[in-house]
């Protein structure tokens, strides 16, 4: 039987996952990039730096969602880190654009990066993706369901509160003027970063150009800072970087990267207990991972 929908449900615990067969068969690892065609065969503009391609092989079709490639930069060869502020601004920018266009026919706008090939990166052109989904992912609906219960008990945004819980203290990792970075107790991955913007707002929509160029700055400092761990010896750092967001306005934009490298030439799996029971177990101290990335990053300020 034809399955109509990618959107398979899971009534054990009751939560969707995206069924993509044909996907199978995407390409990976050739010489041909499709962004660089895009280039090539005028589909943009001769001054075009960022800008979206259509998913070559869409895990969702509407009314399901729709699926973009975020292009960085028109250079092949260039990696984010060597991306300037201004070109990443450039990126956050074209964010705000998706997220405006996809929110109003999508309940999730899932702005993402898998970045390294020990996660899965297939191309090598610096791009990220964005999936408009008509489900609420179970990590955003957990998340929410935090919101409702913290106003409830009339303690307002939750994230609010670990913002002040964490700024300034051995957790902060990097901060600017509208934005703080956080290595929590609570992470999954020993370099896990949270981003908090230090106005509570629900959104890109709502983002202003100085929040994004803001983060587009920090983005680069702590990327870099992974990179610059044990002088180097983890560089490039493999992570999953992802945008969570709602239109709810209760709700506390925020960036979250699971960096994936645990000790020079280690990565951290998911394994049993994580895997197959969601119970996270992670080896290191939060703070002294803190301090680590701290010291990164001010290395490679210097
Ligand atoms: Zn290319
Ligand atoms: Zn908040
Ligand atoms: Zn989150």
């Amino acid at each position: 039987m034809e399955q109509k929908t990618p959107l398979v449900w899971n009534p054990i615990l009751r939560q969707y996952l995206v069924n993509a067969a044909h996907r199978m068969s995407r390409r990976e690892g050739t010489s041909e990039c499709p962004f660089c065609a895009d280039i090539m065969e005028g589909r943009v503009a001769l001054d075009t730096q960022v800008w979206l391609h259509p998913n070559d092989f869409p895990p969702l079709v509407p009314p399901a969602g729709e699926a973009y490639v975020v292009i960085y930069s028109r250079d092949h060869d260039r990696t984010f880190t060597q991306l300037t502020v201004d070109e990443i601004y450039a990126v956050t920018r074209l964010w705000r654009d998706l997220y405006r266009d996809l929110a109003q026919r999508y309940p999730a706008v899932m702005i993402f990066e898998n970045s390294g090939a020990a996660i899965g990166q297939t191309q090598l052109h610096p791009h990220g993706q964005t999936y408009g989904v008509s489900v609420v992912p179970p990590t955003l609906e957990r998340e929410m369901e935090t919101v409702e219960q913290e106003e409830t008990a009339g303690r307002g945004c939750p994230f609010c509160r670990v913002r002040e819980e964490l700024g300034d203290s051995e957790y902060q990792v990097a901060a600017n003027a509208s934005w703080q970075v956080f290595l929590p107790p609570y992470v999954r991955y020993p370099y896990e970063t949270h981003f908090y913007p230090r106005r509570h707002v629900a959104n890109l929509d709502l983002m202003e150009d100085e929040e994004l160029r803001d983060l587009a700055a920090l983005l680069l400092k702590v990327v870099r800072g992974y990179n610059e761990l044990f002088d180097g010896a983890m560089a490039p750092m493999p992570y999953l970087l992802g945008l969570h967001q709602l239109a709810d306005e209760r709700f506390h934009f925020h960036v979250e990267i699971q960096a994936i490298g645990r000790a020079p030439g280690k990565l951290k799996y998911a394994a049993s207990s994580e895997s197959l029971w969601g119970l996270w177990a992670n080896d290191s101290a939060p703070v002294q991972k803190a301090q680590e990335l701290r010291e990164a990053i001010a290395k490679e300020d210097a």
